[in-house]
């Protein structure tokens, strides 16, 4: 499998090396996340994500989502296939397809519709489903609104995107009994002074972190993600400093394999 983080600035030059949100796309046609998703790239290239799984409601990972569903909706009877917990479906529902923050699409796309622009589809954390000969198990993580993480298997290797949480169990277990995992994406938000705000908000700290990763065999690479841009340089120099050698910072628009 072919994972991208998606950059979510840009800037008149190089990118600025900063995460605002959070999307990652997975063989180009699988997307966890649209806190950028829908400003990223060519429409055409965007038409060509068919799914998009949504670990939480919270803006960064849905900001672009109703973006994206425009650019992507090509008029014909196949639509986007959208897949979030029934707390996901519920905030897309009433707080953004809406008819006041955006169109509601959902009413626009009735059963049968020769031209719909997307699809809703409720998951079960603990319950995998399939999409495109990979199997997704969705797990519930320990963050302030119910979002699930999701470990991805196409047969051959797994990885594990965790989503933004706090001190969490459920995922780890599932993860020692995960075939070839190969790799896991884990949020770390805030720098250690802030450990105050880390705890209420139920995000990680590179010290929180550390301790999450004893739930992770050594051997599997972890990539950091969520990095709070105001304070990226100091929650990497504090990741650094951990010296764990299978703990890297994830890098944006260079497609990692699985
Ligand atoms: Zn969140
Ligand atoms: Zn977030």
């Amino acid at each position: 499998m072919k994972v991208t983080l998606l950059r979510s600035a840009v800037d008149d030059g190089d990118s600025i090396p900063c995460q605002y949100a959070t999307s990652f796309v997975i063989n180009g046609s699988i997307a966890v996340d649209a806190g950028c998703l829908g400003f990223v790239g060519h429409p055409d290239d965007q038409a060509k994500i068919k799914h998009v799984l949504i670990t939480h409601s919270h803006i960064d990972h849905i900001a672009t989502l109703p973006i994206f569903v425009e650019n992507a909706f090509e008029g014909k009877r196949e639509c986007v296939q959208i897949y979030g917990s029934d707390a996901v479906l519920t905030a897309l529902t009433q707080d953004i397809f809406n008819n006041r923050v955006w169109p509601d699409f959902v009413a626009l796309s009735p059963p049968g519709s020769p031209a719909p622009f997307m699809k809703l589809h409720q998951i079960v954390p603990g319950q995998p489903f399939q999409i495109e000969g990979i199997t997704i198990t969705p797990v519930e993580v320990n963050h302030v609104v119910p979002t699930t993480g999701f470990i991805l298997n196409d047969g051959k290797s797994s990885f594990i995107i965790v989503s933004d949480t706090g001190p969490t169990e459920e995922i780890w277990r599932v993860a020692q009994k995960t075939p070839n995992l190969k790799g896991v994406f884990l949020e770390v938000t805030f720098p250690n002074a802030m450990e105050r705000l880390a705890v209420i908000s139920k995000h990680l700290t590179p010290n929180m972190m550390a301790e999450e990763l004893k739930k992770v065999s050594p051997t599997v690479p972890v990539y950091a993600v969520h990095l709070k841009a105001r304070f990226r340089d100091a929650v990497a120099s504090e990741l650094a400093a951990l010296k764990l050698p299978n703990l890297h910072l994830a890098n944006f628009q260079s497609p990692y394999e699985f």
